[in-house]
This record gives structure tokens, sequence and C-alpha cells, in this order.
């Protein structure tokens, strides 16, 4: 498109895309088929669509059209400091945000990750995000995040959350009743409620359930998380009533069978980090065990401290991940595995309409359904040996395509992303606001600390010892030798 088709689009003309493999997540893929929106819905789908006179077409063959992508967990206040903790444990985590440095980010702080998050997700197809943000020490940090969801592009539920609060101090503090009553939600902004549950036999987690119940808002919890949330948690939900459809479970990893029961029966769902849970330790990515029990999955990426917005990665990672459990499994019993259970079909379903019912907006987008919200993301990269052929649409989706190959993104009917390029995106601005953030907790942090937060401890680790030796009679024996200390030093 050309500046002004994109400024008519965004102003309400038309646009269809045309000859794309289809995949509408609501039925059968279409082949040569068309997606036609008109403002901010899509108007139809299906093959050469008659459009109205002016109608901005592009060419999307070649390419695969689907609806955004949701990521149903995904603390985006921690984009300010990406990549800090990529070699960290979930225990470094805790200890870096919960007990020494969350309490320096500021309002500005928690609005800069949160924008340049934003502009992550859009660019690489993800339509909506769950922000689980749980930074919000004042209603001023929760005003900042709200204001930065509203002015970057994308569609978002604000998940306040406080780390360093007692979740039943906050959710009933005036403040926050207060920020609740003024922060006007819609299709673009919703609310929920993130908290995680603690196993205190008392449950005082009962009164921030309560105030959920007041808002009318969902809750988004931290569950199975190996030695934080266990099954001791959801048993004391379940007694006391708090276990309802409207429950995310986030990792759902270290649980017994019998919770599994639990969040089945009462209707709740699960939002699955698939990096984050083998990164991090929270127990092994848990579909397999999830589609057993019939609890409805989504996709999410979880930080950026770590992580990346990337759900092409989240799906990949997922898919691969169920499936090595299914083999180990099938090991185990000294059996092999003849047919996959799991499809990439399947997978592609949960990083989008999975995600959009866990957000309980799945009346609005996760589908290319005519009526619904013209949320929509062409995959296409005709410089990219790797999108080429297309056979088995979900394959490619799934295994081939990355986040360099989002051609176009529509937010609303809203061009966000044009030919690989995000759309009236301040990037240099968004990267100002992240700097000065890097810049408060370094020089607060101090250098030493800082350095620190990078290098963790490496626990010492020794080769085995090796009883066989294979030089002795190997002619090449001399080449073997020096190629092997080419890589890792004399020997
Ligand atoms: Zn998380």
């Amino acid at each position: 498109m050309n500046p002004d088709q994109i400024e008519a689009v965004n102003a309400g003309r038309p646009l269809a895309f045309r000859n794309a493999t289809v995949l509408p997540m609501d039925g059968d893929v279409i082949n040569g088929g068309d997606v036609l929106v008109t403002g901010d819905t899509i108007a139809a789908v299906g093959p050469r669509l008659d459009v109205p006179d002016g109608t901005v077409e592009i060419d999307a063959s070649g390419g695969i059209v689907m609806p955004g992508m949701v990521d149903t967990h995904r603390h985006m206040w921690q984009t300010a400091l990406r990549g800090l903790g990529a070699d960290w444990t979930l225990t470094q985590y805790f200890v870096f945000y919960y007990l020494n440095w969350g309490k320096i980010f500021r309002p500005e702080d928690i609005a800069a990750g949160n924008r340049l998050a934003a502009n992550e997700a859009v660019d690489a197809g993800v339509t909506t995000t769950l922000d689980w943000s749980h930074g919000l020490q004042t209603v001023d940090h929760g005003q900042a995040a709200v204001e930065a969801l509203r002015s970057a592009p994308g569609r978002y539920v604000l998940a306040y959350g406080n780390l360093l609060g007692a979740p039943w101090e906050w959710t009933n503090s005036p403040e926050f009743r207060d920020f609740v009553e003024r922060t006007s939600t819609d299709d673009m902004l919703g609310l929920q409620l993130a908290f995680d549950v603690t196993a205190d036999p008392a449950f005082p987690e009962q009164g921030a359930f309560d105030a959920a119940r007041e808002f009318g808002m969902r809750v988004t919890t931290h569950a199975g998380v190996w030695g934080a949330t266990n099954d001791d948690s959801i048993r004391l939900m379940w007694d006391h009533g708090c276990m309802t459809p409207d429950v995310t479970y986030v990792h759902a990893a270290t649980l017994t069978e019998d919770s599994y029961q639990r969040i089945a029966a009462s209707g709740g769902n699960a939002s699955v980090s698939t990096e984050s849970e083998q990164s991090a330790g929270q127990g092994y990515p848990p579909t397999w065990e999830l589609c057993k029990h019939g609890i409805p999955i989504s996709l999410s990426m979880d930080t950026s401290v770590w992580w990346s917005a990337d759900l092409f990665s989240a799906m990949r990672a997922t898919l691969s991940a169920d499936r090595s459990r299914e083999h180990l499994e099938a090991h185990a019993r000294g059996d092999t595995v003849g047919h996959n259970r799991r499809r990439a079909e399947e997978v592609a379903h949960w990083a989008t309409i999975g995600g959009a019912k866990a957000l309980g907006l799945d009346d609005k987008v996760g589908t290319l359904t005519p009526g619904k919200k013209a949320d929509v993301v062409l995959i296409k990269n005709e410089n990219s040996p790797a999108m080429y052929p297309l056979l088995h649409p979900y394959g490619t989706l799934v295994f081939q395509a990355q986040r360099g190959d989002v051609h176009t993104v529509l937010v609303d009917g809203q061009v966000v992303k044009d030919r690989h390029r995000l759309v009236g995106a301040d990037l240099a601005a968004a990267r100002d606001a992240v700097a000065n953030t890097v810049d408060h907790a370094r020089s607060t942090m101090g250098e030493q600390a800082w350095q620190e937060a990078m290098t963790p401890e490496l626990p010492p680790s020794e080769h085995i010892p090796n009883p066989y030796t294979y030089t002795e009679f190997d002619p090449g024996a001399e080449r073997h030798r020096a190629r092997r200390e080419d890589i890792s030093g004399p020997t």
C-alpha cells in the first residue's frame, strides 16, 4: 500500500486481501481465498469475493492470511530490560524483581516497557496481548500502564497486579477502587486482576477474588509453578468457591491429576508459556496433560527479560515439547509413537482462538469470521527461501514462518504494519524511553549488581570419565585432535 491508501483504509475505506491461503481458524483452509475488511469489521471471507468500488486490494498470493495472534500472559513492563535475564533461573528472577529491584520501577518505566512491548507484539503478528502487569506498586503506575497501552498499536487487557503488595489489600484499597471506576474499558482495552495464591491455609486471597467478582473482572494466576504455587493453592481456591470459568491458570505445569480435574470441572483455562517452562523450570510444558482433561489452552511468552513476544516461537516450542513428551513416555514403555497425536493445526488454534476464548474475547477476535473485528495478519515474504513452497499451511505457519515474515497487520481494521514495516510507530521515542529506564535501573542498582544480574554464578560441571580412547589405531587421530583443540582448546 502507498501512504494514501493506508490513510484511506484507516479512515474506513474497504480493504481486500486477494488470492491467499486463508486460515480462518473457524473452518477449513481456503486456497485462493480473499478476506474483505470494511471499517473495523471482517465483512466477508471466501474465494473471488465481489468487493465494493474503491476497495484497496493487497496481492496476498503465496501468503497466509490468518487472524491476529493472542498472547494471554506477558509481563510487558519487563521489556524495558530486554534480555537481561537470559541466563537466569526462576529463583534469580524472583530475587531480582520481587526482593531487590521491582521497587525501583517508576510509572514512566512501566510505560516505557509497555510501549516497546506493544510495538514488538504487533510487529510479530500478535494483535491482542494480556499485559500481566505486576509492577504496579501504585495506581500512578497503573495509570501509566493504561496510557501506554492506549497510545500503542494493538488490543490489550491490562491484568492489574502488584508484586510488592498483598492482593487482598491492594485490590480493596480506596485508591485502586477509584482507579477501576475512572478507567474506561472497551474492545481495545480490558481489565483483569493478576495475583498468585500462596497456599496460606487461611486463604487471605479470598478478599482479592471477592474484589474481582464485585468488579466483574476475570482473574489470571500463576499456578502449578514448581516450588511456588502448587496443588494446595488449587485446593484452597476450590474449597472457597474461587475456581470459576473466569480464571486463567498460567503455566499449570507442576500439578497432580486431582488439580487438573478440578480446573477442568470448573471450566477454567490454561495459558502455556512453553519456552518459559522449559527454561525457568515451572514444570514440563503441560499441553500433554491439559489435553487429556479437555482444559482449554492458550499460548503466551511470559517476559522479554528472558524471551520474546514471538508466538511463532511459542507454537514451535509447544508442539515440539508435546511431541517430545509423547516420545519419552512411549520409550519408557518400550514402545514407539506410530502417529503423532498433536498437530500443527491445533497449536495454531491455541495461538489464536484459544487465546481469544481465554480472555473472553472470542465473540470479537480470534477467527476470521464475518462480523468479527478485523484483526488480520498476512504472512508473506518473497525474499525468504523458507516461505516456498506452501504445501501444508499449518506446517508452514508453525515450523517455517517467523516474525520477519509478517507482511501486513490490521488491528480493528487499522493498518499497523505494511510490507514488513510498522506504520505510524514512533520507535525512536519508544527506544529513548527505554534507554532512560535502563539508565535509571543501572545507576540505582550500581554497576556491580547490574553486571551480576547478567552473569549469574555458573555451577561447577565436570565431564564424566570416559573408558574409551579412539586415537591409537586411527590414522586421522592427529587431525581429530587438532580439530578438537581448535574448538575447545588443548585437552
Ligand atoms: Zn508470568
